[in-house]
């Protein structure tokens, strides 16, 4: 395992900027891996497996510190709204789920009050609470089912309405057709045109006057 001051350069480097959650993250990465027994996670990169709830800095630092990479299918996205992620080892079944406290955030807050930048001191304190005033962690067992797994895919079907292939067992069965999870009901996008360059086709606007809304 590296330092923290190394995982934060490397973070820095491939987040694009150093934040309060590259911090957060990093440290629950190190917290989760150690918890389970896992102090070089590059050597143990074959049985780790590593759930993150959210989508936000953090989990690039979890990802980064564990090696876990969606790519690898050794890093699971689940869209949960959390700061947590759970560190599964495959070989021994050890695996915890460690979340981010609500409180860790006013508590960081307090502790560099002379500090003019808010964000900066969140950053600092980060850096040096306890686990306990950062995280809560829980012992848990996954149930992992073989198609879940990295490795080669465990089966390939050929969708009967488009014709895409569907790997590892995502396809659903509707009457007596295989389907693809989008032909089968569950598109999450909306077909405006279909061809390839050489038909001449080019992306028109959807004719939205407004692009999706974002929260702030
Ligand atoms: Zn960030
Ligand atoms: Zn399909």
């Amino acid at each position: 395992m590296k330092t923290l001051e190394e995982y934060i350069a490397l973070a820095a480097e491939s987040h694009g900027h150093i934040c309060p959650g590259q911090i957060l993250g990093i440290r629950m990465a190190i917290f989760g891996l150690r918890s389970i027994g896992v102090d070089d996670p590059v050597k143990a990169r074959k049985r780790l497996l590593t759930f993150v709830e959210i989508d936000r800095c953090a989990t690039d630092a979890v990802s980064l510190v564990t090696g876990c990479r969606l790519g690898k299918r050794s890093l699971k996205y689940l869209d949960y709204g959390k700061v947590a992620a759970t560190f599964v080892d495959l070989e021994t079944g050890r695996a915890v789920r460690v979340a981010a406290r609500d409180d860790a955030r006013a508590k960081a807050k307090a502790m560099f009050p002379a500090m003019a930048d808010a964000a900066q001191a969140q950053l600092e304190a980060y850096k040096v609470m306890e686990n306990d005033d950062l995280f809560n962690l829980q012992a848990v067992r996954v149930k992992l089912k073989p198609e879940d797994l990295p490795g080669r895919p465990r089966s390939r079907v050929t969708c009967a309405q488009c014709g895409e292939g569907v790997n590892d067992g995502r396809e659903r069965r509707v009457g007596d057709r295989v389907l693809c999870r989008s032909c089968a009901g569950e598109r999450y996008y909306e077909v405006v045109a279909t061809g390839g360059e050489d038909s001449g086709f080019r992306i028109q606007d959807p004719g939205h006057k407004e692009g999706p809304k974002r929260v702030s």
